[in-house]
């Protein structure tokens, strides 16, 4: 269903059919998205006992929730990926809200995707479960075009609000202020003028994501990731991104000794110093993870952007995960050019993904939103399709390349990871794992890839190298992967070499 056309109306009457027959249901969201505002609509609307269980919980907290749960005694439980695993008394349904989102994938030490999961247990427990999104990832779209699925559309918003409208501004050769065209900055104007809130979105928290030498060119590197230190203003200090090192600012570069070191790009703190610039009347807040530190302070910036105490809303991702903002009317998206040319298969899907959620956000309360995205590639494919066709057409044609390209969900995937702070040691053992799998790859129907450096190639001092097997027949994968893992396990070099088996992998960094 398209943002705003009223997902939770209906997840909310499958709940009371639901209640209504004496069984619990279990609400699974994603990590950011469960404000007060979420719980307070199932309280108002069902006077029955609802527990919550996020990450946020002491252990009190948490085994009261889950106690409530396993004994029946509360009726709807809510939580985030690891409420999968609750038991419940009288299991009548599952819902999963934002089915796409990837904090549902637990990416560490027990790797599980809890919307798979909770495919799995509505099977064994024999009950409905509702998948919900605006933007389904295309594993789920691909299920409900095969209907395996029943596939349910949304394609009207609610209360007549309108779309909003999808444009392209070539940044090409025009003058940018704090980053932003200057084409743009008129709009922008005009949406400020008319008292309405405008959001600019660029995914990239500090005030600059690189140092260099003016004289030499040379960046300054976190040594142990090799990778440039982000610039962060308000605290006067450089940090790693990739391992969250932190240092002072050096007084000269390391390489040529010179004092001209200056800051290279634009992250937000730096955007938000220079919207102060070109709006100095209007007032701003910025969203990361960096101005915003815990639940609270992000629930009541929340609050106070509809309450229209700011104007100018500028944040990271968090600013796109289902929060409502009835004032916006215009959403600028700042160098989404990165995702364009990525590596990683799936950064289409997520770009796609992220720019429609974004776009959902303004224009809603009968205001008609716009949103424009800032590139030097006007003329993408991708940018072109998703502007002129929209979300669910973008999806078909992705679904169309990965069934040429035999990518997921055309195949299965494994991946095994290997980090050491040797780069041989950890392709070596990768190399051991393929040969540990050679013998029976044609039975599997498989396939390796790899092995080769991980996208981050190097995090903490460990060199990170990945091998992927992959296999059209999903069981002839699985079989394949069980059958030679004690072997695996064997291996001198796997006791002395940091590894892991990730399943279904959703991200390739
Ligand atoms: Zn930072
Ligand atoms: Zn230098
Ligand atoms: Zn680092």
């Amino acid at each position: 269903g398209v943002t705003g056309s009223g997902k939770t109306e209906v997840y909310l009457q499958a709940i009371e059919h639901c209640l209504g027959v004496g069984r619990q249901v279990l609400v699974l969201i994603p990590e950011i998205g469960l404000t007060p505002q979420t719980l307070e609509r199932f309280q108002r609307r069902f006077s029955v006992p609802v527990v919550i269980l996020h990450s946020g919980l002491n252990d009190r907290e948490r085994l009261d929730a889950w106690v409530a749960a396993r004994d029946g005694e509360a009726d709807i439980v809510i939580g985030t990926r690891s409420a999968i695993f609750t038991p419940l008394a009288r299991p009548g349904l599952i819902v999963v809200d934002e089915e796409h989102d990837l904090s549902f994938k637990q990416q560490e030490g027990l790797r599980y995707n809890a919307r798979d999961l909770a495919v799995y247990r509505a099977h064994l427990e024999q009950t409905p479960i509702i998948l919900g999104s605006a933007t389904p990832s295309l594993e789920s779209l691909n299920n409900a075009l095969n209907k395996r699925y029943t596939h349910l559309t949304l394609s009207q918003r609610a209360g007549g609000a309108s779309h909003t409208q999808l444009k392209v501004l070539d940044s090409r050769d025009q003058p940018l202020h704090a980053g932003i065209a200057q084409g743009l900055i008129s709009i922008m104007r005009s949406h400020l003028q008319q008292g309405n809130q405008v959001l600019v979105f660029l995914n990239r928290r500090g005030f600059a994501p690189a140092v260099l030498c003016h004289h030499c060119g040379q960046t300054v590197d976190c040594k142990s990731c090799e990778r440039p230190f982000t610039y962060h203003k308000s605290q006067g200090r450089l940090q790693c991104h990739h391992c969250g090192a932190s240092r002072r600012m050096p007084e000269q570069c390391s390489e040529c000794h010179s004092h001209d070191l200056q800051t290279s790009g634009i992250g937000t703190e730096q955007l938000e110093q220079g919207l102060g610039q070109l709006f100095p009347d209007i007032k701003q807040v910025r969203i990361d993870s960096d101005a915003v530190k815990g639940k609270d302070k992000l629930i009541t910036r929340l609050d106070e952007i509809n309450a229209r105490k700011y104007q100018l809303l500028v944040g990271t991702q968090i600013l796109s995960k289902g929060h409502h903002f009835p004032h916006v009317t215009l959403v600028v998206v700042l160098d989404c050019d990165g995702a364009l040319f990525s590596a990683d298969f799936r950064a289409a899907e997520k770009l796609a993904q992220l720019i429609t959620q974004l776009a959902g956000r303004a224009g809603r309360a009968s205001k008609p939103g716009e949103m424009w995205l800032q590139t030097d590639n006007p003329g993408h494919p991708l940018l072109q399709d998703l502007i002129n066709n929209g979300f669910a057409h973008f999806a078909c044609q992705a679904l169309q390349e990965r069934k040429l390209g035999a990518l997921p969900p055309y195949s299965s995937q494994a991946i095994f990871r290997a980090e050491a702070r040797e780069a041989g040691l950890a392709a070596n053992l990768l190399q051991q794992i393929r040969e540990c799998y050679r013998p029976s790859v044609n039975a599997a129907k498989g396939q390796f890839i790899g092995p080769l450096p991980c996208l981050i190639e190097k995090r903490q001092g460990r060199f990170r190298y990945m091998l992927v097997l992959q296999s059209q027949q999903r069981a002839a994968l699985h079989s394949w992967l069980k059958h030679h893992l004690q072997e695996v396990e064997a291996l001198p070099l796997a006791s002395k070499v940091r590894w892991s088996l990730d399943i279904d992998p959703v991200d390739l960094s």
